[in-house]
């Protein structure tokens, strides 16, 4: 008998599946709102011009490839700190932030949870609901039980507050809490400062371990903004983790360039910390690898192409705005029977649109258009050639 003859069919992921369907469909007209990529105007994932000098810089230069240290790239780690707390910062000068590269923000998540799952072995984590769906199945796989925190209210396309803390409060106490720091995925919708405050305020009170996840930094209201939160836990006193990622905001996403940051209490508690931190990772891939920080790195630190990224992703940021405020426009110029007004407030690259399973069904075989099931699209993928159509498939799903 085979060593692999019990092995199950593992279910398929929602996410490819639709892809594949998409790949297939040989509809002209067809068009994927559930990828989670940024694409431009021409429906294309961007090579950004920054990233592209940075690396020929780097072709010409004939680096050599030797093993990097097990936290990364030291000018990466250094920058990614002033991205998240802000050049300067008191934290970062008292020594209480240490920072490793990692595979892309996933990789970020999984190495805080294995390394939490160390320090706090009998945790209970919890996530929002509805949450980017990797975050379960990561937590769950170092070993925690995951529980849902009332996080979106359909009703008025918002945030459930009161549930929200009510959740935070009764949950065990030192429980390890996941929040996306801005552009929530995949609702779009975001906590306001004063929310913030009243989270942060319930998590003191339970000392319960924030960990924020911030892979869309620059795709809210601009970079400085969209780390109002990270800022805010940085000033609290607490020791938290952040995972980052540049997958989005560099359109780096194969490369697989995020980073793990813990916030200690001291500078000689960051120096256990993080030779702890390099034993998970040097178990896990033993170093990381050089390419995309290495572009990254050099872009953040020429002011000259750091400039040509701020403004790239300013193009990224802009695009995706004005296509929610079109769409919001083009559905209601049809006569849409609701008001879409919401789908302009939301932030980052994602909507949750509030179509049923039966409506997105309907897109999928009457019209080509592909979106998730819960509802979420990608407005990313809108651009002014698809706009009219997707619009018009949707007023007619209604
Ligand atoms: N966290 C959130 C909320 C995300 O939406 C994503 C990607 O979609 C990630 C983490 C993972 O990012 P990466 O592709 O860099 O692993």
């Amino acid at each position: 008998m085979s060593l692999f003859s019990a092995v199950e069919m593992a279910p398929r992921d929602p996410i490819l599946g639709l892809n594949e369907a998409f790949n297939a469909d040989t509809r002209t007209t067809k068009v994927n709102l559930g990828v989670g990529v940024y694409y431009n105007e021409e429906g294309r994932i961007p090579l950004l011009r920054a990233v592209a000098e940075a690396e020929k810089a780097r072709i010409e230069a004939h680096a050599p490839r030797g093993y990097l240290p097990i936290e990364g790239i030291a000018a990466y780690d250094k920058a990614v700190q002033e991205l998240l707390f802000g050049k300067g910062a008191a934290l970062i000068e008292a020594g209480r932030v240490i920072t490793t590269q990692a595979l892309g923000g996933t990789g970020a998540l999984k190495i805080g949870a294995d390394f939490l799952k160390r320090l706090l072995p009998d945790a209970t984590v919890a996530i929002s609901d509805p949450s980017w769906e990797n975050h379960r199945a990561l937590f769950e796989s170092a070993g925690f039980p995951v529980h849902n925190y009332r996080y979106y209210d359909p009703f008025s396309n918002g945030v459930n507050r009161g549930g929200m803390l009510e959740d935070l409060r009764n949950l065990p106490a030192r429980s390890i809490v996941v929040l996306h720091a801005c552009c929530h995925n995949p609702t779009g919708v975001d906590l306001q400062l004063e929310d913030w405050k009243a989270v942060l305020d319930v998590l003191r009170e339970r000392e319960h371990v924030p960990f924020l996840d911030i892979a869309y930094q620059g795709f809210g209201d601009g970079i400085e903004q969209d780390a109002e939160a990270v800022r805010l836990f940085a000033e609290s006193g607490l020791e938290f983790f952040v995972s980052s990622s540049f997958s989005k905001s560099f359109s780096l996403y194969g490369e697989r360039v995020g980073a793990l940051s813990l916030v200690t209490s001291s500078r000689e508690e960051s120096t256990r910390v993080l030779s702890q931190l390099k034993r998970v990772i040097r178990t896990n891939y033993s170093n990381p690898p050089t390419h995309g920080a290495t572009v990254v790195a050099s872009v953040l630190n020429s002011p000259e192409l750091r400039a040509m990224w701020e403004a790239e992703l300013g193009e990224m940021r802009d695009r995706i705005r004005s296509m929610r405020l079109a769409m919001v426009e083009q559905l209601a110029a049809l006569g849409a029977k609701r008001d879409f007004g919401f789908v302009a407030e939301q932030r980052g690259m994602f909507s949750y649109s509030g179509l049923t399973v039966e409506q997105v069904e309907r897109l999928k075989e009457e019209f080509g258009i592909y979106a998730v099931g819960t509802g979420r699209i990608c407005v990313a993928a809108l651009n002014k050639g698809n706009l009219d159509s997707v619009t018009r498939a949707i007023h007619a799903v209604l």
